[in-house]
């Protein structure tokens, strides 16, 4: 896809411009009445491609400007779901609060077409970059519907979304996508579910998908209710279990969290073979990085990880921060990579 080392990207979401949803906010309801929406979010879609081009990003998306939230995208392109008229329930293992709003399964799930295939076809028509497209992972949608239809166990209903996703993601690639990545957050929650049929549930998504694929998993966004556990939190031992199970998946890309959480940057050794998007912007901060932070952050992991096989990113979607901030660290993240690109570069010609 691109021959140079260290290339750039973000993991998804972008803010969106104020006039077309609340900033700052998950879930923002949309400003622009609905006969206008398609014609709001083609325009900002144009804008944050031309941020994340203007600061020297190597691969580029959407930034999800035409989703409410990066799961309810897609869900609501099925059949059977409801995200008007919310349940209940105890999401992500408690870790962000004992009760969450969540959409319901009130019927039959199906797909009766193409939910980003569209969307895809006019970010590729306005991009000069290789382009990334995000679904929400199985499990993660699991966590985060109340099922009020079938009643099975969760990995029977994870099979039932990885086999509508595997449709999408071969729509996707068929449509030209570059690199297609599942967001699995709740890999970082429920480990002993992802022993058990999460590593098969991602198989079943990514099955004769011909692009580039990555799984994003990480310790959430950076809103104050999961900032808050961060502060607390003093165990982050997730990805020394979970990245030995995908090591020997047959997903390419994998992403992970390692500016703002304590991950040990060691643990990404598992990855021996599968190329590793490393976060090295902080998404729950407005204060931006330097140029030097990133490099740093880079560096602390090429000890583990090949600059061939190392993609600096950031550690999840800048949805929640300001425009400002988040074009400021677009650029800190390419000005960080070029630092230690030269340094590599000075390195093997000396
Ligand atoms: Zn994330």
């Amino acid at each position: 896809m691109t021959s140079m080392i260290l290339p750039t990207s973000i993991t998804g979401s972008l803010p969106k411009p104020t006039w077309l949803a609340e900033p700052g906010v998950l879930f923002a309801s949309w400003r622009v009445p609905a006969e206008r929406l398609p014609e709001a979010q083609d325009d900002a879609v144009r804008l944050v491609l031309a941020d994340q081009q203007d600061a020297g990003l190597d691969i580029v998306s959407d930034g999800e400007q035409r989703r409410r939230h990066y799961i309810w995208g897609f869900l609501n392109g099925l059949t059977g779901i409801d995200t008007e008229r919310l349940g209940e329930k105890r999401a992500r293992g408690g870790r962000y609060g004992e009760k969450t709003a969540v959409a319901r399964v009130v019927g039959e799930v199906t797909r009766p077409g193409p939910v980003f295939v569209e969307a895809l076809r006019f970010t590729k028509a306005h991009a000069t970059r290789p382009v990334k497209v995000t679904l929400p992972g199985p499990m993660t949608i699991v966590d985060s519907v109340a099922d009020e239809h079938y009643r099975e166990d969760e990995a029977a209903l994870a099979r039932r979304f990885a086999t509508l996703l595997n449709a999408e993601a071969l729509a996707l690639a068929a449509a030209g996508a570059d690199v297609i990545q599942l967001d699995e957050p709740c890999f970082n929650i429920y480990v002993d579910k992802v022993r058990a049929w999460g590593i098969e549930t991602l198989e079943r998504c990514l099955d004769g998908v011909n692009a580039t694929t990555a799984i994003h998993i990480c310790y959430g966004y950076g809103t104050p209710r999961v900032l808050a556990w961060k502060r607390s939190n003093r165990s982050w031992g997730e990805y020394a279990e979970t990245l030995p199970l995908l090591a020997g998946s047959s997903v390419r890309q994998v992403s992970v969290e390692c500016a703002a959480s304590g991950v040990d940057p060691s643990v990404l050794g598992a990855l021996r073979r599968q190329d590793v998007l490393l976060g090295v912007i902080d998404v729950g901060t407005e204060e931006v990085e330097w140029p030097d932070t990133v490099a740093a952050r880079i560096r602390r992991t090429l000890p583990y990880v090949s600059p061939e096989r190392l993609l600096p990113c950031t550690d999840c979607g800048l949805v929640p921060r300001s425009r400002q901030a988040a074009r400021g660290k677009l650029r800190a993240l390419v000005e960080g990579a070029a630092l230690v690109r030269r340094q590599i570069g000075a390195e093997r010609v000396s």
